[in-house]
């Protein structure tokens, strides 16, 4: 995935992103960390066309070289895989199944390669068994393991992750955490969460006002604290005994 100078301003006027250029190599697993407002969201929103592809620059956004025009959005949608912040903005049919089989059936593959996808997804995310379940009735990971369900069974090649272990306890958070480090895609993953990130990333990009400020492996960015504190962000603990060259 390649981003190359990616502006974008909301109708009100705020510049939510001025200039952003990074790339995420097949396989890589990247932490995109940043103070609130920093643009994190509208930056991931871009990667898959959520967002008007008329306010972009021709071919900020290019995934497996394809750039985001309106002609390739589809194949793009199913090539980027995002798993919102909020479970209840993913989850809206009466059922595990459905939800899970929503994106599938998008794809137009017949009722029984449906019924194999959403079977497989749910069995990698431990949830096999729970095809039947009301959505509504799960706990917050769970929850969160039927959405992440619903994008793997398209099959991406790219997960986009926004505050993936937001809102859940710490049993929630850890079984997330165990259960991306298992999925062998390219990940990007916004969070505020710096031990997800020390345990998952090899490498960060910091948003800041809608700019990237830094870049680079993460425990040599996560342990500068000078860096870390320009940018509202924390040290983290699980890095405070190690010192930066
Ligand atoms: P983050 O995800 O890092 O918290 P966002 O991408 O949500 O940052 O926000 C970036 C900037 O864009 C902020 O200044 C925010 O107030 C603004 N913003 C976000 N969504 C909208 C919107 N729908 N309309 C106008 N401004 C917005």
């Amino acid at each position: 995935m390649e981003v190359r100078d990616l502006r974008f301003r909301y109708d009100d006027g705020t510049e939510a992103l001025r200039g952003v250029s990074f790339s995420v190599a097949a396989g890589e697993s990247v932490g995109l960390i940043g103070p609130n407002g920093a643009g994190k969201s509208t930056l991931l929103l871009h990667l898959n066309g959520l967002l008007p592809e008329s306010h972009n620059a021709p071919a900020a956004v290019r995934v497996d070289g394809l750039p985001i025009a309106p002609n390739n959005l589809p194949d793009i949608r199913r090539r980027v895989g995002l798993l919102f912040q909020d479970a209840n903005d993913q989850l809206f049919c009466p059922t595990v199944f459905e939800d899970v089989a929503f994106g599938p059936r998008q794809l137009g593959l017949s009722d029984s390669d449906v019924a194999q996808r959403v079977a497989d997804s749910l069995a990698k995310v431990g949830l096999a068994g729970f095809d039947r379940r009301a959505p509504h009735h799960l706990s917050g990971g769970e929850k969160r393991r039927v959405c992440l369900a619903g994008v793997l069974a398209c099959q991406p090649s790219i997960l986009i992750l926004d505050e993936p272990t937001s809102s859940l306890d710490p049993k929630g958070r850890r079984e997330l955490k165990e259960l991306l480090h298992q999925i062998p895609l390219t990940k990007l993953i916004a969070t505020h969460d710096l031990e997800l990130v020390v345990e998952l990333c090899t490498r960060v990009v910091i948003l800041d006002k809608g700019l990237i400020v830094a870049e680079g492996p993460t425990v040599e960015l996560l342990s500068n604290e000078p860096l870390m504190l320009a940018h509202g962000l924390d040290r983290p603990h699980i890095l405070r005994h190690t010192h930066p060259h």
